[in-house]
């Protein structure tokens, strides 16, 4: 046998070198010198994605072909009848259900190759069919996308056909099942305008183009260069446009993880040794007294856990989810999807980071606008899937710049804690380490709040509270002591319900079993709180928050003792 040298080696589109084709194609078209993502079929796309032998086709009858009769330098019957000879495919799009690692899910996948993966009146019946059929079966959606955008050949049937995928996807979001987009290269226009943005998660190839005008259209119309890497996934990433950018080879795991952390199901905790003990507290008298500046000083210990930290600790297959979705990511605040031992939960968090590259690029956590507006947006997929918020709460405070004041920041904050106080979901909050001011209590308006013994939770720094009322920064241990910020001066004034006791010299020099104990209280709280119907949770918190500095509630507190 004869092989000639075009058969077994193929130019990169990505970097031009000779790439071995069995190589390439076993690597699921995958560059292996530059990572260059090549376009797949519809059909390699459902058998690369779904469990071997899980596929079932999803079909449905369609409307007849050409509705407007139309013709430009060629009948649309004969491009059609074209497209169908070249794919072996109806339409542009294919539908199957199936399995992912065991999880079942809906998929509606476009195929480039024909007719650009216009989104025409077959493509918008076949999405919308996958999406009822999700919505029938309770199962998540994943919607693969690939398209140019309209079918200008159909008119405004083709336009339509936004609006009816959109409203499917609707009808998702009321019934609670998760939606996923996976979006290819190059996804434009109608698509990118409906069905590809609005799913819960977005995930891209990396590389791939999303937008809804194509780089040439704009740069005609604008006369100017486009920025490097426009459109691409990377660059939206950056902009908070879409929640994380996976290769290729990672998808099926990726894609495994968000659906098995996304079911409300949650087995009951097992009794571990960490149960019992002494560490959860609830008698302040109970805690170590310690000078209100040593408390602040341990908890801005730059070597504590991050929230970060935690999540990988605490959480089992956490996926992080980026974004507000409005052209920010704000890297002080972070969150995802994960499961507590076994309950799926979003987990979202202030961050600061160890070193001082990661402080400064995390902001010293101290969030921006988008830092509320991505937290907010997780809040309400949580409360869409039905998962408990857990929230961990060190920050100095809310940004104090020029740009997140443009930005609306004390909008965000207001927001963030009306949102909270109406979440149909168990919230818990840990405060780790800052609980500084506003931008705290953003995250943390919830139905238990826990604290770790070395955290504080203040109304302004002791340096701003001394700087002000002493007029003297140097003032600021005074203004600690004053300001009453320390764990067992919160559990007194019932703003904390209890805390959690650092091991050894604190978290810093114990994360793994200080993870284990915030591990276990707060799956604790969950499966407490998530035996209450909604609407009695809701009521319990806002008669929580209701309660401070009520006089008729002053009863039902511990006195503020003289320390
Ligand atoms: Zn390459």
């Amino acid at each position: 046998m004869t092989v000639t040298v075009e058969s077994t080696w193929l130019i990169c589109p990505g970097c031009a070198d000779l790439v071995f084709r069995p190589k390439y194609e076993r690597a699921q078209r995958v560059c292996p010198g530059c990572g260059h993502h090549a376009r797949l079929t519809a059909r390699e796309r459902l058998d690369g994605l779904l469990d071997l032998g899980s596929h079932k086709p999803v079909e449905t009858a369609l409307a007849a072909d050409d509705p407007l009769g139309f013709t430009d330098t060629r009948p649309y019957r004969e491009r059609l009848a074209a497209a169908r000879e070249a794919t072996g495919m109806r339409e542009a799009a294919l539908c199957a259900s199936g399995t992912i690692e065991s999880h079942p899910v809906v998929v509606a996948c476009l195929d480039f190759s024909f007719v650009g993966g216009s989104l025409g009146s077959g493509v918008g019946e076949l999405v919308t069919v996958a999406a009822e059929k999700a919505l029938s079966e309770r199962v998540p959606l994943l919607i693969v996308t690939a398209s140019g955008g309209a079918r200008m050949q159909e008119g405004a049937l083709s336009l339509m056909q936004m609006a009816k995928c959109s409203q499917a996807l609707a009808k998702l979001d009321e019934a609670g099942i998760l939606t996923i987009a996976l979006i290819t290269d190059p996804t434009y226009g109608g698509v990118a305008a409906s069905f590809a943005t609005l799913p819960d998660v977005l995930i891209a190839e990396p590389g791939a183009h999303l937008g809804f005008a194509g780089p040439r259209v704009i740069a005609q119309t604008i006369r100017q260069e486009l920025p490097a890497g426009f459109q691409t996934a990377e660059f939206l990433l950056a902009r908070g446009l879409i929640d994380a950018v996976v290769p290729r080879p990672a998808l099926r795991r990726t894609l495994a993880r968000l659906l098995a952390a996304a079911r409300p199901d949650a087995p009951t905790m097992g009794e571990e040794a960490a149960a019992q003990g002494e560490w959860l507290v609830r008698d302040p008298a109970a805690l170590p007294r310690r000078a209100a500046w040593d408390a602040v000083r341990l908890a801005r210990e730059a070597a504590r856990p991050t929230a970060l930290d935690y999540a990988g600790m605490i959480l089992e297959d956490f996926i992080e989810l980026r974004g507000d979705r409005a052209g920010k990511d704000c890297p002080a605040v972070v969150g995802g999807i994960g499961r507590l031992r076994g309950r799926g939960v979003m987990l979202i968090g202030h961050q600061k980071g160890h070193d001082t590259a990661e402080r400064v690029r995390r902001n010293f956590g101290m969030p921006t606008p988008a830092g509320y507006r991505k937290a907010m947006r997780l809040m309400r997929l949580a409360a869409k899937l039905g998962l408990p918020v857990v929230t961990l709460v060190d920050t100095p405070g809310a940004y104090p710049g020029i740009e997140a004041e443009e930005e609306g920041q004390a909008w965000a904050i207001a927001e963030s804690q009306r949102l909270m106080s109406g979440l149909p979901v168990p919230v818990v909050t840990v405060i780790t380490g800052e609980g500084g001011s506003g931008g705290a209590l953003a995250l943390a308006v919830s139905d238990r709040v826990l604290a770790l013994s070395n955290a504080v939770y203040s109304v302004i720094s002791p340096e701003g509270c001394a700087a002000i009322l002493w007029k003297d920064a140097a003032a600021a241990p005074q203004a600690a002591e004053a300001l009453r910020l320390s764990a067992p001066e919160l559990l007194r004034q019932g703003i904390v319900d209890a805390v959690i006791t650092e091991p050894g010299d604190g978290a810093h020099t114990a994360p793994a079993r200080t993870a284990e104990l915030i591990q276990t209280a707060v799956r604790r709280a969950c499966d407490d709180l998530a035996a209450l119907p909604p609407a009695e949770l809701v009521e319990r918190r806002r008669r929580r928050f209701r309660s401070y500095g009520s006089p008729s509630s002053e009863e039902t507190r511990w006195p503020i003792t003289a320390t």
